[in-house]
């Protein structure tokens, strides 16, 4: 597709082009597996010669066509879906980390991608090292070691809000010859596109605004196609060298920069663990990815309109959000994403944890949930719900203190959201 045409134009046309006949909107391929005539039509799929689907987990046309529209929004080459956001971030890294190797990533990621890291990938021998994401580019370089594969971090971190330095990250990891991947997740490519900031892979839980409905988990990969991986073949001899396990096919060479990423990721990855996103599922996606932009505007000024109003309420004892002046990320939010960040806010009550249990009581258009990045408004006091089991001084380590209220603004209207919040602030 046309990579000059804009994101609202992208989000529609791009990906899905039917011909004469065809379905307008993209069809929902709800099947397993697809029929050939004959054995060697077939055979010619499973040597990669021809292009053509065969069975749902390694290809399917629904999820491809979503694929190839998140692709083109972040202006990448190649990109595949995952059943879920973990899905995707293990994919990415597992790709090119794996036993013996080692990761460094921002200390300030999404608590999930945090666990999978430090339990689920170290006990498969992958090491990994956090570095503060505000840190120096010398300690940033300090992380790296001999065996390290790749550098990741998030666009904006989940829940800490803070923004991230792509071009300070890219520049490290280019330093020691590896690629950065980075969680855009929050941003989405309405508001960020990582890749013209240096980064080489994209990841995204499309559970998120991309779906923007809270109808249905799903994640996203997309290639850039700019990381030389034969630069540095001893750093990656699965994409460098013969897979003997997928017809002797070395990534780089069959399928250039373009597609050796993704292609290794599908057929290795996809097909021995199976995260696949459903064809259903993917439709959702889809409708969601349309209306995204007009979303993102709303979602980003009611953010901003709230954060604002909640700076100047005296019961409000902080408030963190990157569209605010004085906030600590507001000027790289200024330089990343100019066009507006993304809906979620942070901000804590004087009277800490049972102001914050009051107020949450007493709100009644936000509703509690551990979602965000709904079309309707959700609110979620970490302390007394998902972080329950910890102290106030675990909690404030965690950079979690036990006032923090996580408000994600959702798509009403702003002067009903804000009155919602006075009338519940006002019962503290
Ligand atoms: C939610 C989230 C994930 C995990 O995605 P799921 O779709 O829930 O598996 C990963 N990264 C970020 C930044 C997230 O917000």
């Amino acid at each position: 597709m046309d990579q000059t045409l804009h994101t609202e134009t992208l989000c529609i046309q791009a990906g899905y082009h039917p011909g004469n006949g065809e379905p307008r909107q993209i069809p929902i391929v709800q099947s397993t597996t697809f029929k050939y005539a004959t054995s060697e039509e077939m055979g010619k799929l499973f040597d990669l010669e021809a292009d053509g689907y065969f069975y749902s987990r390694l290809a399917n046309p629904t999820c491809d066509a979503v694929a190839a529209k998140i692709a083109a929004l972040e202006g990448g080459t190649a990109a595949m879906l995952t059943g879920s956001g973990q899905a995707a971030n293990f994919y990415a890294m597992f790709n090119i980390a794996s036993c013996g190797d080692h990761i460094v990533a921002s200390s300030s990621i999404y608590g999930g991608t945090y666990n999978l890291l430090s339990v689920t990938m170290k006990r498969m021998g992958v090491e990994v090292t956090f570095v503060d994401p505000d840190c120096s580019e010398e300690a940033l370089n300090a992380a790296f070691r001999p065996n390290t594969k790749l550098l990741f971090g998030e666009t904006i971190a989940n829940p800490a809000l803070t923004v991230l330095d792509i071009e300070k990250f890219a520049h490290a990891a280019h330093a020691h010859g590896v690629p950065l991947i980075v969680d855009n997740t929050f941003a989405t490519p309405v508001n960020c596109r990582p890749f013209q900031w240096g980064a080489d892979i994209v990841t995204h839980s499309t559970t998120k605004y991309m779906d923007g409905h809270a109808s249905a988990i799903g994640g996203c990969i997309v290639d850039s196609g700019k990381f030389d991986w034969t630069a540095h073949p001893d750093k990656f001899p699965g994409l460098c060298t013969p897979d003997e396990s997928y017809h002797g096919i070395t990534y780089t060479q069959r399928f250039g920069l373009a597609g050796a990423f993704i292609t290794k990721c599908t057929a290795q990855l996809m097909r021995d663990l199976g995260s696949v996103q459903s064809p259903q599922s993917a439709y959702y996606l889809n409708l969601g990815l349309e209306s995204l932009p007009f979303r993102m505007r709303q979602h980003c000024t009611n953010a901003q309109t709230i954060a604002e109003y909640l700076q100047g309420n005296e019961k409000v004892a902080w408030v963190k959000f990157c569209g605010l002046e004085g906030d600590k990320y507001h000027a790289l939010a200024q330089k990343y994403m100019p066009g507006g960040s993304c809906g979620v806010i942070s901000f804590g009550l004087k009277g800490s944890r049972q102001a914050a249990e009051v107020f949450m009581k007493h709100l009644k258009l936000g509703s509690i949930e551990t979602h965000v990045a709904d079309s309707r408004t959700c609110c979620l006091h970490p302390a007394s719900s998902t972080h329950r089991q910890m102290s106030d001084a675990e909690l404030e380590a965690a950079g979690v203190g036990a006032d923090l209220i996580r408000l994600s603004c959702g798509l009403e209207n702003a002067q009903d959201l804000i009155a919602d919040l006075e009338q519940a602030i006002a019962q503290v």
